[in-house]
């Protein structure tokens, strides 16, 4: 399901206040949830979020159907009701509908560059925001700022019928996955692909391939995605990155990541090739 089949993002809110809303509030980086029995959904109620003794701060993100999205920064003191629960943003996946995961996370970026972005990096005058564009710009220095986005590539690299995993120390237990690393300034997506596996494993890489990108809001990452060749060279593990990286058969996989990220899908797409 397309995000963008169902949102159109918008910066200016609606005028009318009593049109349908959905409101993505988050307490110290965790997304307020209620839960039914139908299932966990954002609250639709705004009254008790807004009162102005809790709100830090909120932004309008667009509307989902006919429901208005609002993001939106609850002060320490707000306490949950007795159906909802303050939750990490990645244990709402699956939890919560989709297209409301997909937004959260656009939410949580919005709140985070927000709250980061009170004030000039340049003159430290307080910013304004834009009444048209999610920018907010300095009075006194003309300073222009946007939602930062962090590039990260994400490959699987394959030999014959093989592919290269690894694990990083800060893995649960036993997972390994596919490489990834963020893109340098300067450089093209195919060179940063190319650089991270010759810097992670020491080996050469070609015929890299587009596979698809995916948001990765924890904090601020878009992961692409790519496929790519095993080109020579002894695998070669940079322990300083790396505990352990090997070729493993499709039917012969270790434990790997959670159906959410790109890097499961890349794995999967071998397998079933
Ligand atoms: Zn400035």
């Amino acid at each position: 399901m397309s995000l963008y089949d169902n949102f159109v993002p918008g910066v200016t809110p609606s005028q009318k206040t009593d049109e349908p809303s959905l409101w993505f509030a988050f307490q110290e980086g965790n997304l307020l949830v209620r839960q039914s029995t139908a299932g966990d959904e954002v609250p639709t109620a705004k009254d008790r979020l807004t009162a102005a003794a809790h709100t830090i701060r909120q932004q309008y993100l667009g509307r989902l159907g006919g429901q208005h999205c609002y993001s939106l920064e609850l002060t320490p003191k707000f306490t949950a009701g007795p159906d909802e629960e303050f939750r990490p943003l990645r244990q709402t996946f699956g939890k919560i509908p989709e297209l409301q995961f997909a937004i959260a996370g656009l939410a949580y970026q919005v709140v985070e560059w927000d709250r980061t972005h009170q004030f000039c990096g340049c003159c430290g005058a307080k910013t304004e925001a834009l009444e048209n564009e999610r920018a907010k710009r300095c009075p006194g220095c003309g300073l222009t700022n946007y939602p930062r986005l962090a590039p990260a590539v994400i490959v699987r690299v394959s030999r014959d019928d093989q592919l290269l995993l690894s694990r990083s120390p800060h893995f649960p237990e036993g997972m390994y996955s596919v490489q990834a690393g963020f893109v340098e300034p300067g450089e093209t997506l195919e060179e940063a692909v190319a650089r991270e596996v010759a810097e992670e494993v020491g080996i050469k890489t070609g015929n890299i391939k587009y596979f698809g990108s995916q948001p990765w809001p924890f904090p601020n990452s878009l992961m692409i995605g790519f496929t790519a060749d095993y080109a020579g060279g002894e695998l070669k593990v940079n322990r300083d990155e790396l505990e352990d990286a090997r070729w493993f058969s499709a039917n012969e996989l270790p434990r790997i990541s959670s159906r959410m990220s790109i890097a499961r899908r890349l794995i999967d797409a071998f397998a079933a090739e």
